[in-house]
């Protein structure tokens, strides 16, 4: 792959991070969602999660500050050596500056930026069928990616799922809105890297997925 370090964009319920969950399997280099992080953060009722629940839960963005302390920590650890696969982060210009900056501290550099394009008007479908297994975190679908057996993890075989608390039809309009104001502002910042390419998510997920390998030079 001509990539490790990527960032995967696109609006909430995109695809992102069914395809960070592909890239990671199939590469070996570790999916970072600062949204997984958040939610972990709830789950554990930490000062922070309980911070940023109400945050989230009102489909509005955390801080810069908390999300970038959270990043800053995450990729000095050792499994981010070989690189990794960011998911919901960067979502506003202050934080791709910070990791910017983080990164050439480090004498790094950003391999590629993906954006996995899909139209407002498919997003209320996906966002509000999601649900995952309550065990090893593998993403399904309503409509879109039952388990083969109904009511049974195809990686783990759990038989619990979960829905969040956020995909809920009343926080779409606030978590799109928070898209297009403050993170599509992020496709002119890395163009003018010349990082960015673009790939339409609104297909197949096996389709998206042979996409952004062929982007990705694999
Ligand atoms: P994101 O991480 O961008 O918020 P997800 O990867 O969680 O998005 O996908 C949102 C929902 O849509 C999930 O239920 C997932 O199974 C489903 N999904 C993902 N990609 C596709 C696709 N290309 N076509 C149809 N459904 C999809
Ligand atoms: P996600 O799992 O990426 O859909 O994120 C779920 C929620 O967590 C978002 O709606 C935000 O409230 C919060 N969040 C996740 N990542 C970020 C980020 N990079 N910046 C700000 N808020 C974030």
């Amino acid at each position: 792959m001509g990539g490790k370090r990527l960032i995967l964009m696109g609006p909430p319920g995109g695809g992102k991070g069914t395809q960070a969950k592909r890239l990671q399997e199939r590469y070996g280099i570790v999916q970072l969602s600062t949204g997984d992080m958040l939610r972990a953060a709830v789950k554990a009722g930490s000062p922070l999660g309980l911070q940023a629940k109400a945050v989230m839960d009102a489909g509005k963005l955390v801080s810069d500050e908390i999300i970038v302390g959270l990043i800053a920590e995450r990729i000095q650890q050792s499994d981010c050596a070989k690189g990794f696969i960011l998911d919901g982060f960067p979502r506003t210009v202050p934080q791709a500056e910070a990791l910017d900056r983080l990164l050439k501290e480090k004498e790094l550099k950003l391999d590629k930026v993906v954006e996995v394009a899909v139209p407002d008007e498919r997003l209320m479908e996906r966002i509000t069928g999601r649900f995952t297994c309550a065990k090893c975190g593998e993403g399904y679908h309503d409509t879109f990616k039952q388990p083969k057996k109904p009511g049974v993890c195809d990686v783990c075989g759990s038989t619990e799922f979960t829905r969040r608390a956020d995909d809920s039809a009343a926080t779409v309009g606030a978590r799109l809105k928070a898209y297009h104001d403050q993170t599509a502002p992020l496709m002119p910042y890395y163009k003018a890297q010349g990082l960015l390419e673009v790939i339409n998510g609104d297909r197949d997920i096996d389709v998206v997925s042979k996409d952004l390998e062929r982007v990705l030079g694999t």
